[in-house]
């Protein structure tokens, strides 16, 4: 036990109170000039503090063997993506269903097809996914009583794959088809629609831009007599980022060649600037 007088107690503290006041200024100040900086140039000011988490040989092994991204990318990128990638490998629950057994290499490859769609934003996790739901092939569900190669569940905070049909939108770079993204996109679209952090709040705004796109008459003539993004894309708001971030990211030079505006809204919207976007 330690007994004090008030006085002595109070004298005792006040540095520490002045700094605690004073740190938490500071971080206020920061915060304010961190969103006016993501507003303004389109882009956070830090996508990280810390970077310091480190894969196990074995999942290193597999990026760097298997996923063309990660090798185009600097020394400094490397190890933020490693850090990310076994952030998320640790924070998720991968599930095999159908007696699939999760392996190493099917959650690096699918925490960092993740990873790299969220690589140019600050806020890279994924918040509205809980479990990594694994099946071998085409599923069952029950949503629209048909067969699915992969769905986002925001009530059951779950993203659901087709292993064979991720692992083939994987190897295939230029098809523009790609499971994994598509899926991701989706869970990174509702989170933007759910959230006010600053990636959330640049993803609205290039989403605007992409929305206006579509309403110009030249734009809508195009996408017509080029059929260039497929059918499936017009679904509705979701299905067309969706498909938008798969030829985004399988074949950037193409889209680029085609629709300019679309892909720098694009661009923004993920902050990709890294491996020759
Ligand atoms: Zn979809």
């Amino acid at each position: 036990m330690l007994l004090l007088q008030p006085d002595q107690e109070i004298a005792w503290m006040a540095p520490y109170a002045y700094a605690i006041v004073l740190f938490g200024f500071i971080l206020f100040l920061f915060r304010v000039f961190e969103n006016w900086y993501a507003s303004k140039y389109n882009k956070p000011l830090f996508r990280h503090y810390w970077v310091f988490k480190k894969l196990p040989k074995v999942q290193l092994d597999i990026i760097e063997k298997e996923f063309e991204f990660y090798k185009k990318l600097s020394e400094k990128h490397k190890r933020q993506f490693q850090h990310r990638v076994a952030t998320f490998i640790a924070e998720k629950k991968f599930i095999g269903r159908e007696n699939l057994e999760v392996t190493d290499r099917m959650k690096v490859l699918i925490a960092s097809a993740g990873c790299m769609l969220s690589f140019g934003r600050k806020n890279y996790e994924y918040s509205l996914i809980n479990f990594i739901l694994i099946y071998p092939k085409e599923f069952y569900s029950a949503i629209n009583d048909d067969y699915h190669k992969g769905e986002f569940n925001p009530r059951e905070r779950a993203l659901v794959l087709s292993w064979k049909d991720f692992e083939q939108g994987n190897k295939v770079a230029d098809d523009n088809m790609n499971l994994g993204i598509h899926e991701f996109m989706h869970a990174m679209q509702l989170e933007s629609r759910q959230s006010k952090d600053i990636d959330a709040v640049r993803f609205a705004k290039q989403f605007q831009n992409i929305l206006v796109q579509l309403t110009d008459q030249n734009v809508k003539n195009k996408l017509d007599e080029t059929r260039y993004f497929r059918a499936y894309a017009f679904t509705n708001q979701y299905e067309f980022m969706a498909v938008l971030a798969e030829y985004f990211i399988e074949s950037p030079m193409d889209f680029k060649r085609h629709f300019p505006k679309l892909y720098s809204h694009t661009q923004k919207l993920l902050n990709f600037t890294f491996a020759g976007y």
